[in-house]
């Protein structure tokens, strides 16, 4: 499956100079998405995940069913404020702005095996925000799974010597 075909690119979104890479069009169909879930999902099948873990709101869209093809549990990560239970907060740079993520501080216990998942490397630094949020509940994060990486931003190097795929590179 060629992936790329199936990505729509809108430039100067949300601000100037960014090339949004839009998967929208990826979701949208079937087999493409499909395709994009099990070729993630084969790729760790042999890792003993325990759990996959993704951020608001495409790290969802892309993380559970990874999670249900693996026959684990997924865990989300999201904005200040949204979770209901006791939480552990990360702040983080963008591409394009700042943020910070939230996780329940019971929904990882030490030693479990953790596949993050999201739509999309950039920087890294949603995906490190994600890594230490994990590590301070007392995960292992045994891999990283994005649909795109933007090689250019180098966000890999952010992530130190961890297990990185990705099934489309810009
Ligand atoms: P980063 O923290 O820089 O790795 O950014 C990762 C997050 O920002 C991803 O989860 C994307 O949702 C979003 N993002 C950053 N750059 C882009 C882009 N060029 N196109 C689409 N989404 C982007």
């Amino acid at each position: 499956m060629n992936f790329k075909d199936k990505i729509r690119i809108i430039p100067d979104f949300p601000k100037p100079g960014i090339r949004f890479k839009d998967i929208t069009t990826l979701l949208r169909d079937g087999q493409a998405l499909r395709a994009a879930v099990q070729e993630i999902a084969n790729r760790f099948r042999d890792e003993k995940i325990d759990l996959v873990v993704g951020p608001e709101a495409r790290g969802f869209v892309i993380g559970t069913p990874v999670a249900y093809e693996l026959g684990c549990g997924f865990v989300p990560l999201r904005k200040p404020g949204k979770l209901p239970a006791e939480t552990a907060k990360m702040e983080y740079g963008l591409e394009y702005g700042k943020d910070a993520l939230e996780i329940h501080l019971d929904a990882i216990q030490p030693g479990q095996r953790i596949l993050l998942v999201d739509d999309l490397l950039a920087t890294g630094g949603t995906t490190r925000a994600a890594v230490e949020l994990v590590e301070k509940l007392g995960g292992q994060v045994v891999g990283l799974a994005f649909l795109i990486e933007l090689t250019y931003l180098e966000g890999r190097k952010q992530l130190g010597d961890k297990e990185v795929f990705s099934l489309v590179q810009y």
